[in-house]
């Protein structure tokens, strides 16, 4: 037993050994992405319920080292652990703001831009965020940045203000994954948002039958009775569309409408109503 025991340990120590090594191989390449050019950009339709008209694009990055495609989810935690995010988004806001200036001006797309904590709460966020804007001409009132909850709270405060110098300059607030952080009804309220996205778990399951249904009817009486827009995320079908119209959701995202589009793809898309 004292054998297996000691088995056991080895075990789970080579095992977070080699969790930890990966973070730190990952988070040394993460230091030379941006100078080798290793990201890339796609861009998400977001579209009016019903109909599926694009009204504008959510901006999700993508990063092909030489060690092979590594997903946002795992490496967006270490850019922000390391403090690399802060470049790393200026990068993907001036990017995408350069790209969509290229589309058709009557497209008018809204731009919206993934905010990380880290991110959120640099003092000169504003700063950079003129220049980029100044820099590449892009209308401010176009820009809608997604927050989540749990970013906004741990200091209600600081985070009013930073919203209100953004709201200042006419640009859109989200609130990103409702209804998984710990945000309450009060707090929401004093929050100067203006759309809602409802987390892709509330609309995988979203039947007629479902309890997800109740949920998101919910959701969508609350943001109405507070003047804010709501975007379901992640929908796949076209059930799940005819639900979300019935419940009266503004506008929804996810692969039934589009898969993320590089830039060539979504000027396909815009030209001809597919992907
Ligand atoms: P998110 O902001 O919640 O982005 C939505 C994620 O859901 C994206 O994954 C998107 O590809 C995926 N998705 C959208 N529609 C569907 C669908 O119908 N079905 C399925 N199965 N998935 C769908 P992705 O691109 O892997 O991004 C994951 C997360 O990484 C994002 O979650 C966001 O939190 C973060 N992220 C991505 N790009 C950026 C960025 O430029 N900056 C920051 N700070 N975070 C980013
Ligand atoms: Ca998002
Ligand atoms: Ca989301
Ligand atoms: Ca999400």
């Amino acid at each position: 037993a004292k054998q297996r025991g000691r088995n056991k340990f080895e075990f789970y120590d080579a095992s977070a050994n080699a969790l930890s090594l990966r973070r730190v191989t990952l988070e040394q390449h993460l230091h030379q992405a941006l100078a080798r050019g290793e990201f890339q950009l796609r861009y998400l339709p977001l579209v009016a319920l019903p109909g599926g008209a694009p009204v504008g694009v959510e901006v999700l990055l993508r990063w092909h080292p030489d060690i092979g495609e590594v997903q946002p989810d795992e490496f967006i935690p270490i850019a922000e652990d390391s403090g690399l995010i802060v470049e790393i988004g200026a990068w993907v806001l001036r990017t995408a703001c350069r790209d969509i200036l290229t589309l058709p001006a009557a497209a008018g797309l809204m731009l919206a831009i993934n905010l990380s904590p880290r991110q959120f709460k640099q003092p000169d966020l504003m700063n950079r965020i003129d220049a980029i804007l100044a820099e590449t001409g892009f209308p401010a009132s176009r820009l809608a940045f997604e927050m989540t909850e749990n970013m906004l709270m741990d200091n209600l405060d600081a985070a009013i203000a930073q919203m209100r110098a953004m709201k200042s300059r006419d640009m859109r607030l989200s609130i990103d994954d409702f209804g998984t952080g710990f945000s309450s009804l009060s707090n929401l309220r004093q929050l100067p948002i203006d759309t809602l996205k409802i987390d892709k778990s509330f609309i995988d399951d979203l039947h007629a039958e479902t309890g997800d249904a109740c949920i998101v009817r919910s959701i969508v009486g609350l943001a109405h009775g507070i003047h804010l827009q709501v975007v379901a995320e992640g929908v796949e079908n076209e059930r799940q569309t005819a639900m979300l119209g019935a419940l009266d959701c503004d506008l929804a995202q996810g692969f039934h409408f589009s898969a993320p589009l590089n830039l060539a793809e979504l000027r396909g898309y815009l030209e001809t109503g597919r992907p």
